[in-house]
């Protein structure tokens, strides 16, 4: 899956337009898609990007079967056809092995896995071929707010600066969220985050169908660690070779905060891996971020703007997986956009879609940084094959408002008596 060019540093790739219907700030998953389907509702679309693309993004790569739908919803199954097709999670930890297929249900029955620089730059080329004013290389860095929300948006080139008057905003820049900081967003480090770190190795295994998951994790120390491991095959490249994205996260509060340095943890599980997982170079391109999980942000709308994907911590608290979040909530976004102040009616829309999920799970992650809660949950878990199914059906993102089993039933039971409990539900 060839990306394009890189495009010329010096200059920004299209003028900046004084106006703007809508404009997208950030061009990850949720912008670029935020942007096409706004693009094809008729609005005048600018989408800026404070990179240049293809840039790299610290991530997995994988595709959950939810992502794999989103994506093909927006017009990209076709592209996707030429990508890894990965069956479902093999779990290991503990001394036991549970191969678990995706869950057939209203999702694609596979996922996948595609490295971000190619995967974010035929997203934000979609949005382009969509009819998008895509302007690279330009940072927002500040907004000027009228009683009406935002007036004006000052963009950072590298030739200098330069304001954009929108009708409305979908801020979709990310975890750091500078816009969204700007706006009044606040991140709440008392639920639990992420902190993850990935790489990607050589592998004689690079076309294998099952994401690999390591649910024992261990320092180099051998110290059992509130986290997990992974390994996700992008299959064989132009020049024959296998690659994989290999990665290790763990979960953190403000209380029980991840102080350990995660290189030499994932060097540990990379040596720990490297026969099984016919590992033939050392791990290269090593990133890490730390990662807003659960919805733990207050202050994501205001009259004529919305925060999206990680800027709104729309990422799942047993996993740390949010493309399909980030591209569902673009989706909502513009869905939202008739609708006028956002300022309630936003939070109420992520709260619906993923309140009790996002509660439950993060009930769940709590109880999973405490040390001694991993193996008591974790050993018999891995050897009963249908409670590692659940545990796919809820990492995977895989439940809906729609499912009436047993099992989808207890997990909203569960969010809901989180909610009641919870000093500060999602997105407040
Ligand atoms: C180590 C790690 C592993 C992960 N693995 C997975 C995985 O396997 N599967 C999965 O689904 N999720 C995974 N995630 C989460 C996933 O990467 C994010 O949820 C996803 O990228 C969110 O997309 P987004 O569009 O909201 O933000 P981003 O993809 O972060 O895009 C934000 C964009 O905004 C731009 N930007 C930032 N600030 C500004 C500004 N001021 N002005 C203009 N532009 C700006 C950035 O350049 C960037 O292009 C992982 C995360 C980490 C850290």
């Amino acid at each position: 899956m060839p990306a394009e060019p890189p495009t010329d540093p010096a200059v920004p790739s299209e003028p900046i337009p004084a106006t703007a219907d809508v404009l997208v700030v950030g061009a990850g998953p949720g912008g670029a898609a935020a942007a096409t389907y706004a693009a094809r509702a008729g609005l005048d679309v600018v989408l800026v990007d404070a990179a240049r693309f293809p840039r790299d993004k610290t991530c997995g790569d994988g595709l959950t079967p939810r992502a794999v739908t989103e994506l093909a919803r927006l017009g990209l199954g076709d592209w996707l056809d030429e990508a890894p097709r990965l069956d479902g999670l093999s779990l290991h930890g503990w001394g036991g092995h549970a191969q678990i297929p995706w869950p057939r249900g209203r999702f694609a029955p596979y996922g996948s896995a595609v490295r971000r620089t190619e995967l974010d730059d035929r997203i934000r080329r979609l949005a382009v071929e969509s009819g998008v004013t895509m302007v690279q290389g330009a940072k927002a860095v500040d907004a000027e707010i009228g009683s009406a929300g935002i007036e004006s948006v000052t963009l950072r080139t590298d030739s200098g600066a330069r304001s954009i008057r929108p009708q409305r905003v979908i801020v979709a820049d990310g975890v750091r969220s500078a816009l969204g900081k700007a706006l009044g967003r606040t991140w709440h480090r008392d639920t639990p985050y992420g902190v993850a770190a990935r790489a990607y190795c050589e592998s004689g295994r690079g076309d294998d169908r099952w994401m690999g998951s390591h649910l024992e994790l261990r320092g180099p120390e051998q110290e059992l660690l509130a986290g997990y491991g992974w390994l996700f095959p992008l299959g064989t490249g132009p020049d024959g070779v296998g690659r994989l994205n290999i990665g290790v996260g763990t979960l953190a509060t403000s209380r029980r905060p991840a102080d350990l340095a995660l290189r030499p943890v994932l060097g540990h599980y990379y040596r720990s891996r490297r026969e099984d997982w016919e590992l033939t170079t050392p791990p290269a391109e090593i990133t890490s971020a730390l990662l807003p999980m659960g919805g733990a942000v207050s202050g994501v709308a205001g009259p004529n703007w919305m925060l999206i994907g990680d800027a709104a911590a729309c990422v799942n608290p047993l996993n740390g997986e949010g493309i399909d979040y980030a591209i569902e909530t673009g989706r909502l976004a513009i869905e939202a956009l008739e609708g006028g102040d956002f300022s309630r009616a936003w939070p109420a829309t992520l709260t619906e879609h993923y309140g009790l999920a996002f509660a439950a799970a993060r009930r769940f992650a709590t109880v999973l940084t405490m040390p001694k809660a991993v193996p008591v949950l974790g050993r018999p878990g891995i050897r009963v094959h249908a409670l590692m199914a659940v545990a796919v059906r809820v990492m995977g993102n895989l439940m809906t408002e729609d499912d009436k089993d047993l099992v989808a039933r207890t997990w909203r039971t569960i969010g809901r008596a989180a909610t009641v409990v919870e000093s500060r539900p999602p997105f407040t």
